[in-house]
Parts: C-alpha cells; structure tokens; sequence
C-alpha cells in the first residue's frame, strides 16, 4: 500500500475516480480514500452529458462496454400538464452509478492506484504537507484533493461555510421496469420541486427527484407523497402507474445544499459536487464532476514537472480555471431552478418556449459546456 502517495484523494465518486485515472497515467502514486465499497446506487438523475466522450476515452475508459442508452431528445412539463420538447444539442447516454462508479474503480485499480475502504476523518496541513486520518491510518501527501461529494463529515471538519445552514431540498430516486421512449431524458415538474425520468441500461428507468422538504413532511411517506404531490402532474402520474419498482424502496438523502462554495480550501483542491452543485434540473453535474478531475489533474502534473511553480499559483490557476469553466453554469442552474419552482412563471416560460422551437436548446446550452477538448 502506498503510505505516502503523490497525490492523496478523499472520495471515490465520479471526480475522485476520473483523477485517479489521468494522474496514474501519468506515473504519479495515487491513493484514493473511499468510505463505501463499489458496485453501489448513488441518488443520481444518471444522465450525462456526452460533453465528456473525449476525456473518458482519453482515460481509455471507454463506457460503450457498459451499454447505456443513447438520449438525444429532453422533454419538460408543467404542473398542469403543459409540456415542451427539444433537441438536446448536444446529447447524452443514460448509465447507472452502480455500473460507471465501478467501471471506474477497476480502470484506477488497473492503473495501480491504491483505493482504500475507509471513512477520512481528519486532514490536517503543516509544513508544506498534509495529513490524512482515518479510523486506522494516518497518511502523509504532498497534494490533497476533496472529492468527497456535495456534503460530507469532512465539510464538518474543515469548518465550511455552507455545512452549518439548514437545506430544504431533499432527493429521492429508484429504478423501474417498465415502458419509456428510450432516447428521452424528461423533466416533470410539479409543487416544490421536479422530477427526472430517463433510460439507463438493460431497458431500466431512472425516476429520480428533489422536492421541497417543507411539502414533503406533510405526507406519511414516500408513496403517500407521490401520489398527492407528483401525480398531480398527469405525465408524472402516467409514468408512476406504469412502472414496477426495481429496489426493495426507494434510496433518499436530504440537506442537499446548492450554496457557492470555495474551489480551494486548506489547500485541498476541491473537484466535482466539493467544489460546488449544480441544480440537477440541468442535469450536469456528473459531466462538471469529471472535467474539474481533468482540470485539476493536468495542473497537479503541471506543479510536479516545473519546480517554478508554487503551491500558491497551482490553487490560484485551480480557482481561475473552476470559475471559467463553471461559473457561469452554476449561476445559469440557480436561475432556472428559481424560475421552474414557481408554478405561475413555469407555465409562461412553456407557453413561450412551445412557441419559439429555438428557445430551449438555447437555454439548455447555458447550463451545459462544450466537448471537453484534449489537448
Ligand atoms: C437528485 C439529484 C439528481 C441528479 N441527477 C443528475 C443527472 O441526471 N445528471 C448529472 O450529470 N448529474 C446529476 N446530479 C449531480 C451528480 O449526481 C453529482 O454532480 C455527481 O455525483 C458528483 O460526483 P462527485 O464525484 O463529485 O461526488 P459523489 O459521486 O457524491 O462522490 C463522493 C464520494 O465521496 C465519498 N466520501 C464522502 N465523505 C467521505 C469521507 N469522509 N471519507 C471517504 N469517502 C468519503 C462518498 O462515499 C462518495 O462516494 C444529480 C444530483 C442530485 C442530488
């Protein structure tokens, strides 16, 4: 096991494992911390912007062996029924986190990464050098990077500005068997919140949602609430009626907090959902997740090949770079997600959109980036 890696890194979700991946490439000791073991379900819409096929095949982890489903069409609907559709301009495939999270893990392990099951719960920096504890070890690194997802014991630790406010979102998701155009990732929304439903693999549906924890407490529970609040939706209730429940229940975490948060903090370099959330209406915080290992990476090789360059400019760069490429993205999804929880406006915007075909790739544009583009 390496005790002293190169890199060290907490978290072993998308971000985490896509940096394990690109600095193993490129010879440097890699040691990932991961809490929970691998294949697992994550609360995930499980629809990803194909704005990542080219770093993912740079990776040389190609997910075509994984067979998702291709999406080249989004649909919306209101409370009422109203609904919109569009091409997605760029498109996308549907592949569960119980087969990519693991298809990842193996590529890291194959690279020779070490990949530890334990909970971090301390990290520490002194001397140029931080300092990683777990419940059985302690570990030494040079670079740290927090991967360890949008809320964690380590935001606690760390003393991170978002980590005392409350959240009133909540997130619940399952598989289905059931009937669904396969090529179309669909938004329903409905009072206090939206729901998305999409193909992943082996003809399996994704039904996931964020809903308003204020509405959601009124009801018994989870089937109560559907049927009074997501029903509502006559698009909602067809696609409920007409599925079969794949889990023994649904999986739900709650406090999910879109609050801005820093790309850098006691010089740990935060990638993906660490460093900041994005609204999963825009359904992109998976390929956001990847790209920020992939920035991060290139300027971790960047620090080690050119002794010129300082710690302070390598997390100086992070943050100039994490604001260009997201900023704007992040911004754009706090906006629509305003705008598609207020019932009234909703149904002007798609009253507007059905009538302007040109309108909601272009909206769809601003929360999505371009192919990411290897150099
Ligand atoms: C309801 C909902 C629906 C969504 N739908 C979509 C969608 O359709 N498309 C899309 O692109 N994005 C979607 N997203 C966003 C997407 O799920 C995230 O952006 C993505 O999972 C971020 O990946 P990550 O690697 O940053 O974090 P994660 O995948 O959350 O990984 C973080 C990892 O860190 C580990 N960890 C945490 N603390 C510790 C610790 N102390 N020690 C060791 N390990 C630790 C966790 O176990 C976890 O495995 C959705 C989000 C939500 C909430």
């Amino acid at each position: 096991m390496e005790k002293n890696p190169d890199v060290l890194i907490i978290g072993g979700g998308l971000a985490g494992l896509a940096a394990a991946i690109h600095l193993s490439r490129n010879n440097l000791k890699i040691t990932l911390l991961e809490k929970s073991g691998y294949p697992r379900h994550k609360v995930c819409g499980e629809y990803i912007s194909n704005e990542i096929l080219p770093y993912l095949q740079w990776l040389d982890a190609d997910v075509s062996a994984l067979h998702p489903t291709n999406i080249s069409k989004f649909e919306f609907t209101t409370h009422n029924g109203k609904a919109a559709k569009a091409k997605l301009p760029l498109g996308g495939f549907g592949i569960s986190r119980y087969a990519l999270d693991d298809f990842l893990c193996q590529k890291a392990v194959a690279n020779n990464c070490t990949i530890i099951k334990e909970t971090v719960t301390d990290v520490s920096f002194d001397d140029d050098l931080f300092t990683v504890t777990t419940s059985n070890q302690i570990l030494k690194a040079k670079i740290v990077l927090g991967a360890f997802g949008k809320r964690s014991n380590v935001d606690q630790v760390l003393d991170r500005n978002f980590i005392s406010k409350k959240s009133p979102w909540l997130a619940v998701k399952a598989h289905y068997s059931g009937t669904l155009d396969n090529d179309v990732v669909a938004l329903h929304n409905f009072k206090g919140g939206y729901c998305g439903v999409s193909k992943v693999e082996n003809n399996m549906i994704n039904i996931c949602y964020l809903a308003d924890y204020a509405t959601f407490k009124q009801y018994k529970n989870i089937e109560d609430y559907q049927q009074n609040v997501l029903y509502k939706n006559k698009h909602l209730k067809n696609v409920f009626e007409n599925s079969t429940l794949l889990f023994d229940k649904p999986l739900t975490i709650s406090q999910i907090s879109f609050d801005k948060k820093q790309a850098v903090e006691n010089h740990i370099l935060m990638i993906g959902d660490t460093a900041g959330l994005i609204h999963p209406l825009c359904g992109n915080g998976m390929a956001m997740a990847i790209h920020s290992a992939k920035i991060a990476s290139e300027l971790i090789l960047d620090y080690y090949s050119d002794e010129k360059i300082s710690r302070e400019l390598l997390e100086k760069n992070y943050t100039k770079e994490w604001k260009k490429h997201f900023g704007k993205r992040v911004f754009m999804g706090r906006i629509l997600a305003q705008i598609l929880t207020h019932k009234t406006i909703t149904n002007i915007l798609v009253a507007i959109v059905a009538s302007f075909p040109g309108l909601l790739p272009a909206i769809i544009k601003q929360t999505h980036g371009k192919p990411i583009a290897i150099n």
